[in-house]
């Protein structure tokens, strides 16, 4: 009890809750909040205001351990309990999340710094992802094979054991969940690991799985850095990982898997999108959705509308008006409810983003507008249009992943294709168009995990996401997320002959 107090820190107001909430800041093992074996913390900032939000415990290797060992012997129980129950505690902890929308919207936007109207919309899709996966839980099986001779042949789907789960600060909580999901559904224990800077969601919200019925140990979750989640990658116990993060990092994952265990890997990784726009397309809708690919939170989403390509005729048009689309973002106060785009979510991306906005500028492009910071306090960065961009340009070719898009043109459906397939990623793609055969054509061609057609950035929990080349392995959401977390068992019984 004294190691559940020691590991909270209360807080007298966050966001729009005006009531005193306390926020866990130990690591979650076995349904309690403790502090890390050796006390060890980090800090925790808020990137609008760059002001410390409170510390929270650091997982070692030794904590790692506790995590897997508490993760372990949960298994024995939750992968043979009635997978109804497995369902049933997805549901409530849906319910707990949904009644604690507003703090967690609000902790996750003084966290990531998401305007809270956005956080609001994530943590209303992590209820939807947990239901979708609790609704699951009691329809996994495998099938009868009729093999055409005196045996009776069937599968079973079962789970791994203990998977080690590592998220990114982009989407926290929905990762959380994507994560959670799947795994503890089809009867899996997790150890996960949060982003190091934006651990704070993830911790209240787990806060709610013990009285959504969870037996401890079946979900922990450590606080960390890089070295925390080589700990989970290099484990001997933990049976598979899944990793949402950079593409640089996902090789060190793999490589982790390859030299201890072998362990199972997912990876979704980065992207470099392209977004089309046919000369058919109707112009104020695309431009509109071109503005949500690029610039929807703060540009930090994996299958960002990041290269724009636009065709000869209407170009000038696109990027007159794209320009004055991009130029109405209102960025500011991520409280505030116009604020449409607030700042990246470390000192460290935002560095990174303009040093690629430096880069495009020594490269030769045109900026059309920003390129600048926004303001003297926060991670601001004004939504960046380049042009005149060549295809060989680092800006055109590398993951920004902030507000910066570059615009070009082409003549031809099969130039654009070639085009827009030229790249190491393919997390996703855009086509906009009134020409039904032309979508699908396109559509067809593309080398990418998710098309989206008149729409972008438009998921939905029954639809699987995930990457072609080097965006990714294995699919996040849907019935295919339930196959990263099984494994078949194929059974084969001699009957019927007699002697
Ligand atoms: P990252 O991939 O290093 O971090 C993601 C997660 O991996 C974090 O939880 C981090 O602590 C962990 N991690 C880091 N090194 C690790 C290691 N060696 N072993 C195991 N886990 C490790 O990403 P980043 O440095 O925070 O951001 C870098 C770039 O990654 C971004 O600019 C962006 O291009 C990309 N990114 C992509 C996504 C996505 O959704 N696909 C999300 C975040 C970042």
């Amino acid at each position: 009890a004294e190691a559940t107090v020691m590991a909270t820190f209360t807080a007298t107001t966050v966001g729009t809750v005006r009531s005193r909430y306390e926020q866990p800041t130990g690591l979650f093992i076995n349904n309690e909040f403790i502090a890390s074996a050796s006390g060890k913390t980090f800090v925790v900032e808020n990137p609008a205001t760059e002001e410390k939000i409170c510390d929270v415990y650091e997982a070692a290797e030794a904590d790692v351990d506790a995590a897997v060992n508490a993760a372990e012997e949960a298994f024995k129980s939750w992968s043979a309990v009635d997978p109804s129950i497995r369902g049933r505690c997805l549901l409530k902890l849906a319910d707990l999340i949904e009644e604690n929308l507003e703090l967690l919207a609000s902790i996750e936007s003084s966290d990531n710094g998401k305007p809270l109207k956005l956080s609001r919309i994530d943590v209303g899709l992590v209820a939807n992802v947990l239901r979708n996966y609790g609704g699951w839980a009691d329809k996994i099986f495998g099938s009868v094979i009729d093999t055409g001779d005196t045996h009776f042949s069937y599968t079973k789907r079962e789970p791994l054991g203990v998977c080690g789960q590592i998220i990114p600060w982009n989407f926290p909580l929905l990762m959380w969940s994507w994560k959670i999901g799947p795994a503890v559904a089809t009867g899996n224990t997790i150890v996960l690991k949060t982003a190091e800077s934006t651990p704070l969601s993830a911790l209240v919200a787990s806060s709610f799985v013990k009285q959504a019925g969870f037996p401890p140990g079946v979900i922990n979750i450590v606080s960390g850095y890089g070295a925390t989640g080589q700990h989970i990658s290099n484990h001997m116990k933990i049976k598979k990982i899944a990793f949402t993060g950079s593409t640089a990092t996902g090789r060190h994952i793999m490589r982790a898997a390859a030299t201890s265990n072998l362990k199972k890997v997912t990876l979704e990784l980065g992207g470099k999108s392209p977004n089309i726009i046919f000369d058919d397309a109707d112009v104020e809708k695309a431009v509109e959705w071109a503005n949500t690919a690029i610039y929807f939170n703060s540009g930090e989403v994996c299958c960002a509308g990041s290269r724009i390509y636009v065709q000869e005729k209407i170009y000038d048009e696109v990027l007159a008006a794209f320009k004055k689309r991009a130029e109405q973002n209102v960025l500011g106060n991520p409280f505030h409810e116009d604020t449409f785009q607030g700042p990246q979510t470390s000192k460290l991306q935002f560095d990174r983003i303009m040093s690629f906005i430096e880069e495009g500028k020594r490269e030769g492009a045109t900026v059309i507008t920003g390129g600048t910071r926004y303001g003297d306090k926060g991670y601001f960065i004004n939504p960046t249009i380049f042009a005149d961009v060549t295809e060989d340009m680092n800006i055109v070719k590398e993951e920004i992943f902030g507000p910066v898009v570059t615009i070009s043109k082409f003549k031809t459906v099969e130039e654009v294709i070639n085009l827009a397939n030229d790249s190491q990623y393919g997390l996703a793609a855009g086509i906009h168009t009134t020409n039904i055969n032309k979508a699908h054509h396109v559509a067809n061609k593309l080398k990418a995990g998710t098309i989206w057609i008149n729409t972008y950035n438009d998921f939905h929990h029954q639809v699987p996401f995930g990457g072609f080349n080097q965006s990714g392995i294995g699919r996040e959401m849907g019935a295919e997320a339930l196959d990263n977390y099984t494994q078949v068992k194929a059974i084969r019984i001699a009957i019927g002959k007699d002697e």
